[in-house]
């Protein structure tokens, strides 16, 4: 067997493989190189960087691709339907990164709150905005969570701990101790912070309509940049319809719409949500227990 990372892998990963006699070939090859190189390998894993297209897919099932690995939670980068009806299989690891993710959210919160960026920059430009910088607590404030999966429900405990009220609208999932399920219209209105973590949407759940039921409050996009319609968000911005906001996914990466870098009461961050020691780790061991499933399942059918 032989393993393609073609985004590259946590190293404790690559020496467990290592160790059983698999290789791991580290070298992240472009689209057309992947087309060549790719069916030379067993197992492909990728992160958001590689897009596993339809001529992509056309190539692997040439070769010896029996399974693609997408080491992280999205699968809005591989062709699903394409690689199902081609007979390659495709998992994530979506245990690994909601405690990294929900954190970061956190901070971020913290951060719009106390204005700590911008009390940080404009300090090093020698201003001193002591007055224009008063801010609130977050504790006694409505954390709104739209998408009350893994991250949701990580996020909204870590919320409770700190004080805050939490609500929720998800419609596959129900209310628990740490957040209250309700509709998501009242959840725009009643929210002071919206934090979305939906899959993948083919059309964005924050438009200039519900964005204009958050008046006054903080968006934060940690999910997927199609959830959000970025022109509406921009305008909201820029009229002061939304307080503020944190994004750390667009819609087009790396390629962010430029209009944000014009902005104070936006903060971004390069698609960092999972980027921890710990984070990365427990995707190199969950990729361990994917691949050792996934062998196992063969020997079954096999034998
Ligand atoms: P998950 O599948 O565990 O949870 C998603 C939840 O969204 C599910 O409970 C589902 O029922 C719900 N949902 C689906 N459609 C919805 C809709 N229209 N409205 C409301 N809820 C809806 O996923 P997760 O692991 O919690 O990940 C959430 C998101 O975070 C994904 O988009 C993932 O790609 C993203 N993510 C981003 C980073 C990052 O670096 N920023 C890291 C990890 C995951």
């Amino acid at each position: 067997m032989k393993i393609l990372a073609n985004d590259g892998m946590d190293k404790n990963a690559v020496a467990y493989f290592e160790k059983q006699g698999i290789p791991v070939n580290l070298e992240h090859y472009d689209k057309e190189t992947l087309k060549i190189e790719g069916p030379k390998y067993d197992i492909i894993i990728v992160r958001s960087k590689t897009k596993v297209t339809k001529d992509v897919i056309d190539a692997l099932k040439q070769g010896r691709t029996k399974l693609i690995i997408r080491a992280g939670v999205g699968l809005d980068n591989i062709d699903l339907p394409y690689c199902a009806e081609c007979g390659i299989s495709v998992r994530n690891t979506p245990n690994s990164s909601k405690h990294s993710v929900a954190e970061l959210v956190l901070g971020q919160m913290l951060n719009m709150a106390r204005y700590i960026n911008r009390a940080d920059y404009s300090m090093k430009e020698g201003q001193w905005k002591k007055k224009e910088l008063k801010g609130f607590e977050i504790r006694n404030k409505t954390l709104g969570i739209i998408g009350y999966g893994r991250i949701g429900k990580c996020l909204a405990e870590k919320a409770k701990a700190l004080g805050m009220e939490v609500l929720c609208y998800d419609p596959f999932c129900h209310q628990d101790a740490n957040a209250k399920k309700i509709e998501l219209e009242d959840l725009f209105r009643r929210s002071d912070f919206v934090s979305v973590h939906t899959p993948s949407l083919s059309t964005p759940i924050i438009t200039e309509e519900t964005l204009k039921l958050m008046e006054g409050g903080y968006l934060i996009n940690y999910s997927r940049g199609n959830a959000v319609d970025e022109e509406a968000l921009i305008q909201a911005l820029r009229d002061g319809v939304i307080a503020g906001a944190a994004l750390d996914v667009f819609r087009n990466e790396p390629n962010v719409n430029q209009e944000f870098f014009t902005m104070d009461n936006v903060t971004l961050t390069p698609h960092i949500g999972a980027a921890t020691e710990e984070a990365q780790q427990n995707i190199g061991q969950e990729i361990i227990e994917v691949i050792e499933d996934y062998t196992r399942t063969l020997q079954e059918v096999a034998g």
